[in-house]
């Protein structure tokens, strides 16, 4: 989860986040596929460990919320042009 320290506003940056997601969500799923969903990278420390499985409902979350957060500065910046497909933005923990 992104630490909200670095959480920046503003739709450049918001959009710029959003890729970053999905790159963290494609390699989540990924390595769940090529690895399979209970398997957990060996080059971790043992503490460190999670299950790909886990680690892409994670990144999933992430992306949600980043998701979440630029549905709604695009409804803020562009209402005119972002109203016609509604959007779920109601979760969000940042
Ligand atoms: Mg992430």
């Amino acid at each position: 989860m992104t630490d909200k320290r670095f959480l920046q506003d503003g739709f450049d940056k918001q959009l710029g986040h959003l890729i970053e997601e999905m790159g963290e969500v494609g390699a989540a799923a990924g390595k769940t596929l090529r690895w399979g969903p209970l398997s957990t990278n060996p080059l971790l420390p043992p503490n460190e460990r999670e299950a790909n499985i886990t680690w892409l409902w994670r990144e999933m979350h992430d992306l949600q919320h980043v998701l979440n957060r630029l549905a709604l500065t695009m409804q803020a910046d562009f209402p005119v042009e972002c109203t016609d497909i509604p959007l779920r933005t109601g979760v969000s923990e940042y």
